[in-house]
């Protein structure tokens, strides 16, 4: 069979957004393909066959995406680390500085129960600020985190180190 294009060409760069200087990583382009949405969801997945996972958490609203297939694809339950404001439940809050911004997550206080081991999963990692928030939140409710998944890695903002200097065990599928 023909050789499949590099998962990375799937991903387009769009310039100055959401705000002048921001080369945005727009990765529905990458979700639009069937074949390579598969070949991703299958890609953050494929580190963790043997691991244990009880839950598949993610990230507010391109993780949500991967993080779903995800946990139907390994018959796990789903945990939605929203921004703040949108869960209906008693939920746990971080904050955080973005690469552009001020933002806020929260988590259900009884999204899983304490010991439980969680993937967190989002579709990119750029500062880090966003999963550091995540992997708060999933160590304040007593979950063991196994790792952080990421279909991209921005190394130039060092997110990815400040992850793993925390000692999480980290995946990207491209940088
Ligand atoms: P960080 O908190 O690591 O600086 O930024 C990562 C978070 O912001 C992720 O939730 C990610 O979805 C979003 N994000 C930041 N920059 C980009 C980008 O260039 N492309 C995409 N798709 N998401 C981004």
């Amino acid at each position: 069979p023909p050789e499949e294009p590099q998962l990375s060409s799937f991903i387009r760069t769009i310039p100055d957004f959401p705000v002048p200087g921001i080369q945005f990583r727009d990765v529905t382009t990458l979700f639009q393909d069937a074949r390579a949405f598969r070949r991703a969801v299958d890609g953050l997945s494929a580190p963790f066959a043997d691991r244990g996972l009880e839950v598949i958490a993610a990230m507010d609203a391109r993780g949500f995406i991967l993080g779903g297939a995800m946990a139907y694809a390994l018959g796990l339950p789903f945990v939605p680390i929203r921004k703040k404001g949108k869960l209906p439940g008693t939920t746990l809050m971080e904050s955080y500085t973005l690469e552009y911004g001020e933002a806020s997550v929260e988590i259900h206080e009884d999204a899983f129960a304490a010991g439980a081991r969680v993937l967190l999963i989002d579709d990119l990692i750029a500062t880090g600020g966003t999963a550091i928030a995540g992997v708060r939140l999933i160590e304040r409710l007593g979950g063991e985190l196994v790792a952080a998944g990421f279909v991209v890695d921005l190394p130039d903002l060092g997110g990815r180190r400040k992850l793993e200097a925390m000692g999480v065990e980290t995946h990207v599928l491209m940088a």
